[in-house]
Formats: structure tokens, C-alpha cells, sequence
């Protein structure tokens, strides 16, 4: 078949299995007919099959990869940043009251002020308080998460029209932080948000598509070519839905439809009946077809537990207090365990990926035993379950990993040393758990399939960065930065491998995620040659140009410029 694209002059990456580094020299070219790959080879051969109408890409020794899937985001947020108070680049308490204050009065019509993107270090202690917020709007409600979305700061009005007062108690599973004298401070710890979120009206579907959309253009320019969206109840279900009928979904999406939302789902059956209409469409469109056959939605994602700096992550032994000394909480597990495993075992045995969120160790724990009780009722399946955020692991945890072939879903940007780390979270977990986490080298040497994903948009969705910190555990941004548990760091194949073939396995994409004849054109062209003597730090790759089953997803002005 005469190639429609052929990239040619670069240096392919194809990160095939037992493959380390570029492919050795002549491998520089790349053709494509349809939706596949047709041939990887040298220059000469490749540009001879080019016909008339055949586009051809001369790289200037830039590098081709495999697409990055990103195996745990939450696209709808990110694009529904553009119309909500975006407290992103707000670093001090001063900037995120003058973001605040200027949304306000850029949204005169807005019943509600909502937004996120605060950071916990910004405020004493990780809490924020309601007065300042007062003094900027005082009429209407204000609803702010932070960065990581497990918590929210509120003003007075919202927790007045919610009826939070000094004797409404702390839900399940969620806290509201008060004064001595109990008296609510303005922030709101996981399900203490609930009291508010179910009064904000919510966005309708035609906001959520254009939300998606959005998130698909920043993230494949980006060289993202499909993703797991971590957390989807019925409208964003919808919207995907909705999108992809329409042929306008271009990424090849997973759906994680949301355990909370069981019963809105209608029960375990609602999971399955969303997944086989979803599939049924897909086939209708032909697998794979632009939109339709880019989506299904055969995963369910449970919360296991919340976040370390609020001590609502679930951990084995207590967290500590300011003195370093042992406090009663060891935090929150959102579901009994005996509970987790009965919905694991009945999810698996209808053939739905799990995917849960584990930050503490005990999380991490309950998440392996669900599996290893599904495991044990159903046999062993190609289930492909994954654990996202692993921030701390118990060492006699880490080969457990292998033994239940659960994937080890990796956030690696927030494996370094930052404010957050050394100011909220290392104090409380003394030295000794400081040092078990985000052992990514350790999964890896106990045998761990490994996948990347960004979290976005608690962090970017930019994999370059992730990919950096994953290799030197420090921010880009830090580079003389301590390096955060040197001995966990990865090497760049390795990287590079989880953010592409172990996240694309997690997909179920098992004709892409490496590049070879016959598979799926999903591929990223970045700004140079990442192999160079003289390559700039990975961390500041750039993306030229995003291909998806073929198709030019993005380019950037210079690909050919
Ligand atoms: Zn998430």
C-alpha cells in the first residue's frame, strides 16, 4: 500500500519489547497507510514507495516515540478550568485572594464561585480560613478545591447555605476543620465537601463536551494520544458518550466510572450496562473508527482512602504529631475492607477493570488484598487491575505487585522534594515511612509492570517533565534540588517504557504503545533528538506533532517550519 505519511531523517524510538534506546542506525524512517504502520527502516527504502499524494516529514534528526497514554487524568476538570477561578498559578495567599477577587468581578452573573488549583503549603498548616475569603465576596457561595482536590476552602456563605455550624457533625469519612471552640474554620476534608457540592448546580452536558474537547486539544499537544479518565460519574459518561458518537473524539479513551456513584450508575449491572452500550457503539463505528470505536468504559475506580497532608490517607501505624510523637489516627479507608473486596470480586467477575486510588500504605494494602480476593473467587483473568498514586508502600507490599499482576499506576512528578513533602507530609510520617515512598525503582527490580500517569489536573498532563523527575527525582524547575530517594530512580528507557507500553497496556491498546509494522500509527515527534550528546535535560522536550491511527492530531509551526 502506498504510504499516505512518511516521517523520514529522525531517530525512532520504538521502544519494542526487549528494545533499549533508539533502534540502531539505519532505523530513521517511518510509513503509514490507514490507520497502521506499514514499515520502519532506513531513509532511502522507506521515501522509495512514496506515491503522489503521500505527505512526507523530513525530521532533522528529531526523535520518534510511541504516543503517551496517560493512565489516570481527569480531562473534564481540565477543561472546565477555562470557565471556573483557575487558582493554578496562585503561589502565595495574597495571589490566590487577588485571583479570587478578580474572577469575582469578571463573573458579576455567577450564583456560585467555583475553581480550584490551591496548594496546601500556601496556608498554615494546609488549612485555609473562611475571612478572607468574607471580605472578598461576601454575597454569594465560594467553593474552592485544592490542588489535589481532596479538600475545599468555602466562605461563610456557603457554609450557611449548607447549614454547617459549630454542632453539625464531622460526616463519614470527611472532617471539618473548626477552631477550639468548634466553630467552623472554612475548609472541608473528602466527603465533608458533599455537604456543600450537592447545593452547586451542576454543568450541563453541552459545557462538559466542550470541556473534553478542550482537554483533548491541550493534551494532545502534548503528544498524548488516549487516556484514563480516573473518576466518571453519569454526566461526564454522558458527554464522552456524546463526543464520541459524533466523531469527534480523536484520543483513544478509557472510561473509570466512579464506585461512589453505584447506585446513580443503577447498581453493579449499571456499570456493566454502560460499558456494553458504550462497546456496542464501538463496534457499530468500526473498532478503532475516529470517535465511536475510540471509547469504552469497561474500568471502575474506587477511592480506597484520601491524601497524607490532611491525615486522611490510611495508613498501617499512626501518623505523628508536631513532636514526632505517635497520634491515635492512622486515617481513613473509605470502605470496609471486607466491603472493597465483595465489589471487587463481583466488578472482576463481570469482567470490569479495577482501578483504585491508594495513597497510605494500609490503602495500598486493601487495594492488593480486593484483588488477590478477586483473584482467589474468579481465577486469575487478564484483568489488568492498577493501583494509581502508590504513595507509600510497605516493603513486604512491593512483590505483591508481581505475584497479582495489579499494575503499579505511577504519579512520578510528586516524587521530589517540595514544600508540600518536606513541610506536611514528612513530619508526619516520621523517617522510616518517608523513605517507602513512590518506590518506583523497588516495584520495578520486584517485578512490577509499571504505568504513568499524570493526575492532571492535580499536576500537568506534560509527560516530559513526569518523565524527568520519574529519571532524577527532582523538579525541573530544581535541578540543583536534593534528589528525593535517589535509589528509586528509574532510567529513561524505563520511563519511557511506562509512560507508553505499560500505560497503553493498562488501556487494553495491545496494538500500540510501541511502534512496529502491522500496529497502530499512534505516535509523537518531539522537538530534537532526545539521544544527543548535547540534549537539552528531558524534562524540556517539546512535542512538534501528535498522530493518532494515522492522523495528525497536532503540529506544532515546527514540524516543517
Ligand atoms: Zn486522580
Amino acid at each position: 500500500m502506498t504510504p499516505r505519511l512518511i516521517l523520514h531523517g529522525g531517530r525512532i524510538r520504538t521502544m519494542a519489547p526487549g528494545v533499549d534506546g533508539t533502534v540502531p542506525a539505519p532505523t530513521t524512517a517511518i510509513a503509514i497507510a490507514g490507520d497502521r504502520i506499514t514499515a520502519i527502516g532506513e531513509d532511502r527504502a522507506i521515501l522509495a514507495t512514496r506515491g503522489p499524494r503521500t505527505r512526507a516529514i523530513d525530521l532533522r534528526g528529531r526523535t520518534v516515540t510511541p504516543g503517551f497514554t496517560d493512565a489516570h487524568c481527569h480531562p473534564p476538570s481540565g477543561g472546565l478550568r477555562r470557565i471556573q477561578c483557575d487558582l493554578d498559578r496562585a503561589f502565595t495567599a495574597e495571589d490566590n485572594l487577588a485571583a479570587i477577587a478578580a474572577y469575582a468581578a469578571a463573573h458579576p452573573d455567577r450564583e456560585w464561585i467555583v475553581g480550584d488549583g490551591w496548594s496546601m503549603e500556601t496556608f498554615p498548616g494546609g488549612i485555609p480560613r473562611r475571612e478572607p475569603l468574607d471580605a472578598i465576596v461576601a454575597d454569594r457561595p465560594v467553593f474552592l478545591t485544592n490542588r489535589d482536590g481532596h479538600g475545599a476552602w468555602v466562605n461563610s456563605r456557603a457554609l450557611e447555605l449548607a447549614g454547617i455550624t459549630a454542632d453539625t457533625p464531622d460526616p463519614l469519612n470527611g472532617r471539618i476543620e473548626r477552631d477550639e471552640d468548634g466553630t467552623p474554620v472554612g475548609m472541608l476534608q473528602e466527603q465533608a465537601m458533599e455537604l456543600v457540592t450537592r447545593l452547586i448546580p451542576p454543568y450541563d452536558q453541552a459545557t462538559l463536551e466542550q470541556a473534553i474537547l478542550d482537554a483533548q486539544t491541550e493534551l494532545h499537544s502534548l503528544g498524548i494520544v488516549g487516556w484514563q479518565d480516573a473518576m466518571v460519574g453519569p454526566a461526564p459518561a454522558a458527554a464522552y458518550r456524546a463526543v464520541a458518537e459524533r466523531g469527534a473524539l480523536t484520543a483513544r479513551v478509557v472510561l473509570a466510572l466512579l464506585s461512589d456513584d453505584l447506585d446513580e450508575f443503577g447498581g453493579l449491572d449499571g456499570f456493566v450496562a454502560v460499558r456494553d452500550a458504550v462497546a456496542a457503539t464501538a463496534r457499530a463505528a468500526g473498532p478503532g473508527a475516529l470517535g465511536a470505536g475510540r471509547l469504552t468504559a469497561g474500568s471502575v475506580k474506587f477511592f480506597v482512602d484520601g491524601v497524607l497532608e490532611s491525615r486522611t490517607g490510611a495508613m498501617l501505624t499512626p501518623y505523628l504529631d508536631a513532636d514526632g510523637r505517635p497520634t491515635g489516627g492512622t486515617g481513613i479507608s473509605n470502605r470496609e475492607p471486607a466491603e472493597l473486596n465483595r465489589l471487587s470480586i463481583e466488578l472482576d467477575a463481570r469482567g470490569i477493570q479495577l482501578h483504585y486510588h491508594a495513597i497510605g500504605d494500609r490503602a495500598v494494602r486493601e487495594a492488593l488484598d480486593a484483588i488477590e480476593a478477586a483473584r482467589r473467587v474468579n481465577g486469575p483473568r487478564d484483568g489488568r487491575p492498577h493501583i494509581a498514586h502508590i504513595q507509600v508502600i510497605h516493603p513486604d507490599d512491593l512483590p505483591r505487585f508481581r505475584e497479582l499482576d495489579a499494575v503499579a499506576n505511577a504519579q512520578p512528578l510528586w516524587a521530589v522534594h517540595e514544600p508540600q513533602m518536606d513541610e506536611l507530609t514528612i513530619p508526619i510520617l516520621g523517617p522510616e515511612r518517608t523513605t517507602w515512598q513512590y518506590p518506583f525503582g523497588s516495584l520495578l527490580r520486584a517485578g512490577a509492570r509499571m504505568a504513568f500517569g499524570s493526575d492532571w489536573t492535580v499536576s500537568t498532563a506534560d509527560p516530559f517533565p513526569q518523565i524527568e523527575v520519574a529519571v532524577r527525582r527532582v523538579w525541573p524547575e530544581h535541578r540543583d534540588a536534593e534528589p528525593f530517594l535517589p535509589s528509586e530512580r528509574l532510567t529513561l528507557d524505563e520511563a519511557l517504557r511506562a509512560a507508553t507500553v505499560g500505560s497503553a497496556y493498562v488501556n487494553r491498546q495491545d496494538d500500540a504503545g510501541w511502534l512496529g509494522v502491522g500496529r497502530l500509527a499512534d505516535l509523537a515527534v518531539l522537538d530534537h533528538d532526545i539521544d544527543a550528546p548535547d540534549a537539552p535535560p528531558i524534562g524540556d522536550t517539546k512535542v512538534v506533532a501528535t498522530i493518532v491511527g494515522g492522523e495528525l492530531v497536532y503540529e506544532a509551526p515546527a514540524l516543517e517550519g
